[in-house]
């Protein structure tokens, strides 16, 4: 009996380059916070024509962003209920409370008619997530927000390469948070970014993701650091390092290829599934995706489990995208979301990475449709 390899649910890809890339910073013996990183930030400041600051992780960018919004005990965040828990861990380490909301069941995204009904006095901010990469809806929010007046923290976590109306996600709004982590649209190995215009919140994210010390930052691009220094408010070590920086630099020159061929992956996934009447695929509402995850919903509910299992025993990875925050111990709601936790069952998440070939979809669609059709 011959086993076929596994295809995996996601992965990072590596060339060449990016170990070369680490191997000449690793000797540089220089590995703290240097001016790869400043390099990485330039790259990306100029790509979204606003300034970027590195972090460690896509989780304290968001952390970060939040203190720099001016968040703290008792202020009130608006977020989807169907997320990574990253996004409510981050909002909570502020003082803040994330208040979750149902999301939209055709893209993914936040349900603005639900979040209004949530709004209190103390709610200060929303955190929109631009699920598998979809930031359709995010005209509406930055009006939603105006309405309200509340600050736009983006989870755009799965959105790196996303365009709006032509329009960058990032270059564009109030605050914008991404990740590099290994398995995200690219990768730093581990690592984030705050990116915003506003001259405030970049002079607290710089200051306190190096433990608050001020205006080191610059000194630190430079390879010095400052000996006598003053601390207001608090900070973190959620700096970046060069030598997660040096992958970062190489992988962003390679973000067009990656855009296009997980953008062709999706068109591949769409064109296989669109008549199969078993699944419901999540719509793009005329958003330039690029996508990190392609969950869909499989019909019938209640087969979801099951369908996951099979295609495992067909060496095929699944995920599930994501347990709703709200039925978190932590972050229990004492009120219920239906449709969040309705359509979460259904929902499982096929795999989706620059390795993956038109013969490994044949495959993982096979897979699929015979856990379904029960041949
Ligand atoms: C990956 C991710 C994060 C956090 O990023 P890390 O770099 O892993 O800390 C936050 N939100 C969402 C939706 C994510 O997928």
């Amino acid at each position: 009996m011959t086993t076929l390899p596994l295809i995996r649910l996601s992965k990072s890809n590596i060339s060449e380059t990016e170990i070369a890339a680490v191997s000449s910073t690793l000797r540089e013996e220089y590995l703290g916070m240097g001016k790869k990183v400043g390099e990485f930030e330039k790259q990306l400041s100029e790509y979204f024509g606003r300034t970027a600051i590195c972090v460690n992780t896509g989780t304290s960018a968001l952390q970060l962003a939040c203190q720099g919004a001016g968040l703290g005990t008792g202020d009130e965040v608006l977020i989807q209920s169907l997320t990574f828990v990253a996004s409510f861990q981050a909002i909570h380490a502020t003082g803040a409370k994330p208040v979750a909301c149902e999301f939209d069941p055709n893209t993914g995204c936040i349900d603005l008619a639900d979040a209004e009904k949530r709004v209190t006095p103390r709610t200060k901010a929303i955190m929109p997530v631009h699920y598998a990469g979809n930031a359709a809806g995010l005209k509406a929010i930055l009006d939603f927000a105006k309405k309200h007046k509340l600050r736009v923290i983006e989870d755009a976590a799965h959105a790196f390469g996303t365009k709006v109306d032509g329009k960058l996600v990032g270059s564009f709004g109030d605050i914008t948070c991404f990740s590099f982590d290994g398995i995200k649209n690219i990768t730093s190995g581990e690592g984030g970014c705050v990116v915003t215009d506003d001259p405030a919140v970049i002079a607290i994210v710089k200051d306190a993701r190096l433990l608050g010390i001020i205006g080191d930052s610059d000194n630190r691009y430079k390879r010095e650091r400052t000996w006598s220094f003053d601390v207001q408010y608090p900070g973190w070590r959620y700096h970046m390092s060069d030598v997660m920086a040096a992958i970062g630099v190489e992988q962003f020159k390679r973000k067009d290829e990656f855009r296009k061929k997980r953008q062709h992956l999706v068109q591949g996934y769409r064109a296989r599934l669109n008549n199969y009447g078993k699944v419901k695929l999540f719509q793009d509402n005329g958003c330039d995706i690029n996508p990190h995850i392609f969950p869909i919903r499989i019909l019938p509910p209640g087969n979801r489990d099951q369908v996951q299992l099979k295609m495992k025993e067909d060496q095929i990875q699944t995920g599930i995208h994501y347990v709703p925050n709200h039925l978190l111990t932590f972050f229990k709601s004492d009120y219920s979301l239906p449709v969040t936790e309705s359509t979460f069952k259904e929902m499982i998440t096929l795999p989706l990475h620059f390795d993956l070939s038109d013969s490994d979809l044949d495959r993982i669609v096979a897979s699929l449709k015979k856990a379904l059709d029960g041949k």
